[in-house]
């Protein structure tokens, strides 16, 4: 059976060195983005390179009509979706627990949890042996910050990760006799783009220190993780968490 990945958030960081990894792994890959198309589009030829199929989408993660067209698309071209890598997520600007809004706190929980949970749920639709599903895999994005609390950074950020991480233990047990596995990645500083958004590119170099091993993470280095989260390599792994953060 060919194996069939959605990565959300894939146009770039994490996200984009997973879709590439999982091409190398055999699977054929929808490559999800907000609205960087040229990005994602690079992404896709880097696939196609590695002889696998790939299509871009379009859709925002946060809107349920724009995941149900997603989660359309992949079942008109490619067939049914065997995993799902749940990793689109924003963090905004940095600020003190205070100066966090209603509004601001809906926004980063809209996408963090609300569309991860919307993803999995579509993709339990499709894998599930309950719906005639051939099983599959569920990697969630969560962050060390879910642990670690992100104080005068985004403490709204940090709670959509504690609740990715209960979301992970609840569907792991709910849906692991449906031939579904559920785990989830917490990744630490690593260099992306996404630091931008917090208006602090340089944060992982500034941090760095605080890092045992001394230095940040590369995407690939998580994207390893999750890639291992999806294949029969991890066969007996269920509701389990990897950090990847150097040791902080
Ligand atoms: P980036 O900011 O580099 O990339 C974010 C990706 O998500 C882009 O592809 C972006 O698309 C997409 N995206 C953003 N919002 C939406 C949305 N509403 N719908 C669909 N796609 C969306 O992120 P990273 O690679 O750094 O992070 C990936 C994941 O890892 C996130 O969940 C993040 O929280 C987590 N993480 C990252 C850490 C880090 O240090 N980088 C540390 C801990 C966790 P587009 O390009 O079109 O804008």
């Amino acid at each position: 059976m060919k194996k069939i990945m959605l990565v959300t958030g894939a146009s770039r960081g994490i996200g984009a060195e997973t879709a590439v990894l999982a091409a190398k792994a055999g699977f054929d890959v929808c490559v999800n983005y907000l609205q960087n198309e040229d990005a994602a589009i690079e992404v896709v030829k880097a696939i196609e390179a590695e002889d696998q199929r790939a299509i871009a989408v379009q859709a925002n993660i946060a809107v349920e009509s724009e995941v149900m067209k997603l989660f359309e698309t992949v079942d008109n071209r490619f067939g049914r979706l065997t995993a799902l890598v749940n990793n689109a997520g924003i963090l905004e600007q940095q600020s003190d627990f205070e100066d966090i809004s209603l509004q601001r706190l809906k926004r980063v929980f809209d996408t963090n949890l609300g569309g991860s949970f919307l993803c999995a749920r579509e993709a339990v639709m499709r894998m599930s042996h309950k719906h005639g599903g051939p099983g599959g895999t569920i990697v969630n994005l969560s962050s060390r910050a879910a642990v670690l609390g992100s104080a005068h950074e985004y403490v709204d950020y940090a709670a959509s990760k504690g609740a990715i991480d209960s979301m992970t233990i609840g569907l792991a047990n709910e849906v692991g006799n449906q031939g579904i596995r559920v785990n989830a990645v917490r990744p630490g500083l690593i260099y992306t783009e996404m630091h931008a958004s917090c208006g602090e590119p340089a944060r992982v170099d500034r941090m760095k220190s605080g890092v045992p091993m001394k230095r940040g993470g590369l995407p690939i280095e998580v994207a390893k993780a999750i890639l291992w989260l999806s294949t029969e390599d991890s066969a007996y792994t269920n509701g389990s968490f990897i950090d990847v953060s150097g040791g902080r």
